[in-house]
């Protein structure tokens, strides 16, 4: 176990180790309370955390169809430039790495609108090319 703080009052609290990346950590006494009805801070907070997450879920989805857009987009050229030939390995690793840079700027504050107009872009400049 490892120390931890309650997202939601701050309390030092144990934490098994492999759970201590989770964003968020609630503490027993939290817990309880949540179970209780006249607690709507913590509903509330928890409401919260639960929309977050969705957002990122959906963050993340578009994020995984800009990845796999600059993989059809860019594989081929990777290969070449890189005198390398291709395999379905390289291609995962190549769209995993896409996809992990785009979470990554995601989480640092990108948001859907913008990656929205991201999937966009990246559709047209790939049609355009395979047009050519
Ligand atoms: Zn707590």
């Amino acid at each position: 176990m490892k120390k931890t703080t309650c997202t939601y009052c701050k309390k030092e609290m144990d934490c098994p180790k492999k759970m201590l990346a989770a964003k968020v950590h609630i503490c027993d006494d939290c817990m309880k309370s949540f179970g209780e009805k006249d607690n709507p801070n913590l509903i509330k907070f928890l409401k919260g955390i639960e929309k977050e997450i969705g957002n990122v879920g959906k963050k993340f989805d578009k994020c995984d169809k800009i990845a796999k857009e600059i993989t059809k987009m860019e594989f081929n050229l990777f290969l070449e430039n890189n005198n390398l030939k291709e395999t379905k390995e390289l291609r995962k690793a190549f769209a995993e790495g896409s996809f992990s840079t785009l979470t990554f700027i995601t989480i640092g504050g990108m948001d859907e609108e913008f990656l929205d107009s991201l999937l966009e872009a990246t559709k047209e400049v790939r049609l355009h090319k395979q047009n050519k």
